[in-house]
């Protein structure tokens, strides 16, 4: 085995690979290649535990700033609740009516309408589990108090 060859398959090696019987042998034979591989080997030591070490402390203090940071808190007025509920049934209850809806039917035929109509009840799905899910404290405590009522 060659000097440069061996270093190579040496380079080649995982971490907790062990070192093949040819490369042993070459390494006991030439005195250069075992001193480049110790100086190798104690780099790549060192590099492992001057790596490890400090990103615990990383991991640490990154862990630290985010349970250090505020909740995000967004809250939006009843009033913009009720304005867009408003204009999303609106214009649902009048699409009907609308002469976008017969163009739109005379154009690409009456197999557009349950397509439009689904869409439209998924926007109402998503309009209301937005609600709910931004007022499930208030919700549940109106729950309750009809409930201790009954
Ligand atoms: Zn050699």
């Amino acid at each position: 085995m060659k000097c440069k060859k061996a270093i190579d398959t040496f380079l080649m090696l995982d971490n907790a690979e062990s070192i093949p019987l040819l490369l042993k042998f070459h390494i006991v034979h030439c005195q250069q290649c075992h001193n480049e591989i110790n100086q190798l080997q104690k780099a790549f030591t060192l590099m492992q535990s001057s790596s490890s070490s400090p990103s615990i402390h990383l991991e640490d203090a990154i862990m630290a700033q985010v349970m250090m940071q505020k909740r995000y808190h967004h809250t939006i007025s009843h009033l913009n609740w009720i304005a867009s509920g408003l204009i999303i049934f609106t214009g649902i209850a009048t699409i009907s009516y609308s002469d976008a809806l017969k163009w739109m039917t005379y154009h690409f035929g009456i197999q557009l309408v349950l397509p439009l109509y689904l869409v439209m009840g998924c926007i109402i799905a998503a309009y209301i589990s937005s609600y709910v899910a931004t007022h499930l404290n208030k919700l549940q405590a109106i729950a309750h108090s009809i409930k201790s009522l009954l």
